[in-house]
């Protein structure tokens, strides 16, 4: 097999960083982009001066403010971002024959085989950090390394505007000196059992053999010996962006009874739609994900008969899983909607058996995304989600700025089973 070759390229504090570079007065100012803090928002992203007082993203807005009383909060311009992120990875596309886009500012390039072309690969990294800024007027980071882990964590070693080669066969030796916490892709639980096991360093787990690691943790063993002597052969695969698509929305006051949630379900699940629709993708896994008063997260997903991207089936999947959770009585704080296992849209196959209401959803929804085009995302919806704008409630949640391309941040797992599951259930 070639010698494999991977950089890892993530912009600095991008969303904070894109606002600076429009309203350059902001520069220097402790900034952070999020909802507000009076409706429980929360930070999606954060410059590096408010981050010295301790605010990062997916922190409460209202403890960010406790933390730095002068942040400068603002509301966010997804957008824009996305502008910006299509400048960067056009920028990335003309350097490598593969990049996967891990977020809008984030992404994997395969440079195997590339050596003759770029040269030092060191100067090929500074080239890289140096035209992305110089077409887009924003910086990043850049890792590279012989795994797309390695190249990753390298990456984030030295933000922001960090340089971060790992030569080729350092590896490893890279690798153990990390703490297992830096080790991208073990979360939390793995690293609990690593610690129980008395693995607490990367080094730890990279002197046992790999036949001890193998009875200790099964195939995460083997997986883990891979990883940390560098002989992993995970690919760049740029089809992969998409892993799935969500929204979701933290309420101002909590909220009791389905009556009361499912009409911001269908307002999410319409957002969802449009967006597969914009992207031509239809997946199969819709999931529900419910967290209550006491921050405690639900999440429930089934799989469909066939892969949708019509909110009418993202919809009804979700209420199933509403209904089965029996959230009747329990106060609620957030709700989303995610849909993910993506097929191009021309797989859809058409139902022999759907009725015609349901045959012609498809065109209603394209109807829709027209006028949401022409005239924005809230001059038309469906009665149900339209009665929540009448009652005077819409100001009374706020709508969680979500990345088109993230995963949830804040979940470690991507894999998504291939049938109905359901994490704890809500007492
Ligand atoms: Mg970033």
């Amino acid at each position: 097999m070639r010698p494999r070759w991977f950089a890892h390229v993530d912009m600095d504090a991008f969303y904070a960083s894109v606002e600076v570079l429009d309203r350059p007065e902001l520069a220097g100012l402790p900034i952070a982009v999020g909802g507000p803090s009076d409706r429980r928002g929360v930070i999606a992203a954060a410059s590096y001066a408010s981050r010295q007082f301790g605010v990062h993203s997916a922190m409460p807005t209202a403890q960010a403010f406790r933390l730095c009383p002068d942040l400068v909060l603002l509301p966010g311009r997804m957008e824009r971002y996305q502008e910006k992120s299509r400048e960067v990875m056009g920028i990335l596309k003309s350097v490598a024959p593969k990049v996967e886009p891990l977020s809008l500012d984030e992404a994997f390039l395969d440079l195997t085989g590339c050596e003759r072309l770029h040269g030092n690969w060191s100067q090929l990294a500074q080239r890289v950090r140096m035209s992305i800024y110089e077409q887009t007027g924003l910086w990043a980071s850049v890792g590279m390394g012989e795994t797309r882990r390695i190249a990753k964590i390298a990456g984030g070693l030295r933000k922001p505007r960090g340089l971060v080669v790992v030569d080729r066969g350092a590896g490893p030796d890279f690798l153990a000196a990390l703490p297992v916490a830096r080790l991208w892709g073990v979360g939390p639980k793995l690293r609990q059992r690593l610690e129980q096991l008395g693995l607490l360093t990367v080094a730890d787990i990279a002197r046992t053999p790999r036949a001890q690691l193998q009875s200790m943790l099964g195939k995460t063993g083997l997986a883990l010996h891979d990883m940390v002597h560098a002989r992993e052969s995970g690919n760049v695969n740029p089809g992969r962006a998409h892993r799935s698509v969500s929204h979701e929305v933290t309420f101002g006051h909590d909220r009791v009874g389905h009556d009361q949630i499912e009409p911001v379900l269908l307002h999410l699940c319409e957002k969802v739609g449009g967006r597969l629709r914009n992207g031509g993708l239809c997946g199969r896994v819709v999931q529900l994900k419910i967290r209550d008063t006491g921050f405690h997260t639900f999440t429930r997903r089934t799989t469909l008969p066939r892969p949708t991207d019509t909110e009418s089936d993202i919809y009804r999947a979700v209420r199933h899983l509403l209904h089965d959770m029996k959230w009747e009585q329990v106060p609620v704080r957030l709700v989303g909607v995610g849909v993910s296992q993506f097929s191009k849209s021309t797989a859809r196959q058409g139902d022999l058996f759907a009725s015609r209401t349901e045959r012609s959803q498809p065109v209603i929804d394209q109807t829709l995304d027209k006028v949401h085009d022409k005239y924005g995302g809230s001059s038309i919806g469906r009665a149900r989600s339209l009665l929540r704008k009448l009652s005077g409630d819409s100001a009374s949640w706020q709508e969680q700025l979500w990345s088109p391309l993230d995963r949830n941040p804040g979940d470690q797992s991507t894999s998504i089973p291939a049938s109905t599951e359901h994490t704890r259930r809500p007492t």
